[in-house]
């Protein structure tokens, strides 16, 4: 059986960037750029005043000169008149620097009086001026391809007039739930039967992670509509199912992917909870059979699922950043499994501290909806005491519920 590890390499192995497609600037946000972005113009584009107040020239300011105001330009305006000797114009922030002058001497730092202005302190050449072309030259590569989109890259992007941009695309993510038992939601369960949540937590950490999840409904535990639905799914990008693959005798997840052209990668993997978790390819095409079970579908999806994607994406650090984390009471576990342990994490004295979150039985839910944070504890271990340092990492979605 492979480690969590092995497992998640074997994964992100398989896993091929997806192509480009070309999206307005808004849509960008989050995504991973195809291109790099060379800019068709210098930022500033234009030498301008950082500051509200005189464009000078820096060898007129000694001590006690009244400097000749001789024009006003606003942002957007133009001087019509250059600084002579003795001269200033009036400026605001953004305005084009005037012919003639060398510096800015910001209203805080000077007194007008009757069309003149009076320097307070010494000026040095070229203060609170912006040069053309000092934060961007023309032509440079400002934005290297696998470059993520955040609101900081889409502004740069705006000042260089780009209304669209190459974006590798997001994978489609067909969701099929399987089991008898489901019923869907809206309808009433009734003994024996239960609501099938799963395929709605997946679309949200589906969306979550900026992929386009498809709800394909329930397949039951029968063949004929398990083939039907899985043979659907399997025109996305990436098929997730839940349930239907561990081992009761209506587990036939796997027969029918295998029936379908899919080819299994693993099966089983050292790690708590999620063991029964399945991987397969078709082509470029990925699957994942997760476990049925709520808890073990989120956590085996935020473990190895969403990194799938995120590189499918372009993400070049697809894996989530381990912190550590003090452990606050001890933990037992079974030796030669990771187990990844709901937690709440805390930042006090310095330090993150890191609290069970509940009973971590799979089957308690409600334990995740206290937790902001996933603890990742190695196989190789099998007793952590109090105060020992832990790796963690933030649940998705979970950056409000953490003091930082
Ligand atoms: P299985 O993997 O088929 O053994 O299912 C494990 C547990 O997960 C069982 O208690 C199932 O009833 C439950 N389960 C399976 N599918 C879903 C689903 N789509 N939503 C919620 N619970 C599920
Ligand atoms: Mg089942």
């Amino acid at each position: 059986m492979l480690t969590h590890e092995e497992a998640r390499r074997i994964i992100l192995e398989r896993v091929r960037t997806l192509d480009a497609e070309r999206v307005g600037l808004l849509e960008s946000r989050g995504r991973v750029l195809a291109v790099d972005v060379a800019a068709p113009w210098g930022l500033p584009s234009f030498t301008n005043s950082a500051m509200d107040g005189y464009a000078v020239r820096a060898e007129d300011c000694r001590d006690g000169v009244a400097l000749a105001i001789i024009d006003y330009v606003p942002a957007g305006g133009r001087a019509t008149k250059s600084v002579l000797p003795g001269t200033a114009i009036k400026i605001m922030t953004g305005a084009p620097l005037p012919d003639g002058c060398d510096s800015i001497v910001p209203f805080e730092h000077a007194t007008e009086v009757g069309g003149t202005v009076c320097v307070g302190q010494p000026v040095v050449a070229h203060q609170h001026v912006r040069f053309a072309g000092e934060d961007v030259s023309q032509g440079e590569i400002v934005l290297a391809s696998g470059a993520v989109v955040r609101p900081y890259e889409i502004n740069m992007l705006a000042c260089l007039g780009m209304e669209d941009i190459e974006v590798v695309r997001r994978p489609t993510v067909a969701i099929v739930a399987t089991g008898d038992e489901l019923i869907a939601l809206g309808d009433r369960p009734v003994p024996g039967r239960i609501v099938n949540s799963n395929s709605y937590s997946l679309a949200a950490a589906i969306g979550g992670v900026g992929a386009l999840p498809l709800l394909l409904g329930i397949a039951g535990d029968n063949l004929p509509v398990l083939r039907e639905k899985l043979a659907e799914g399997l025109k996305a990008d990436v098929l997730i199912t839940s349930a239907g693959v561990s081992m009761g005798d209506r587990d036939l997840v796997r027969e029918v992917l295998a029936e379908l052209g899919v080819e299994i990668q693993f099966w089983k993997v050292k790690v708590k909870p999620g063991k029964s978790l399945a991987f397969g390819v078709l082509g470029e095409k990925l699957v994942f059979a997760l476990p049925g079970n709520p808890v073990s579908a989120m956590l085996t999806f935020e473990e190895f699922a969403a990194p799938a994607l995120l590189k499918m994406m372009g993400h070049r650090q697809p894996v989530k950043l381990l912190l550590p984390a003090v452990l606050q009471g001890e933990i037992r576990k079974k030796l030669g499994e990771t187990h990844l342990v709901r937690v709440r994490l805390e930042y006090s004295g310095g330090k993150y501290l890191a609290w069970s979150a509940g009973k971590q039985d799979t089957g308690r839910l409600k334990t995740l909806l206290q937790a902001n944070a996933l603890a990742v504890l190695p196989a190789e271990r099998e007793y952590f005491a109090a105060g020992e340092e832990i790796q963690v990492h933030l649940l998705d979605g979970s950056v409000g519920m953490t003091s930082l």
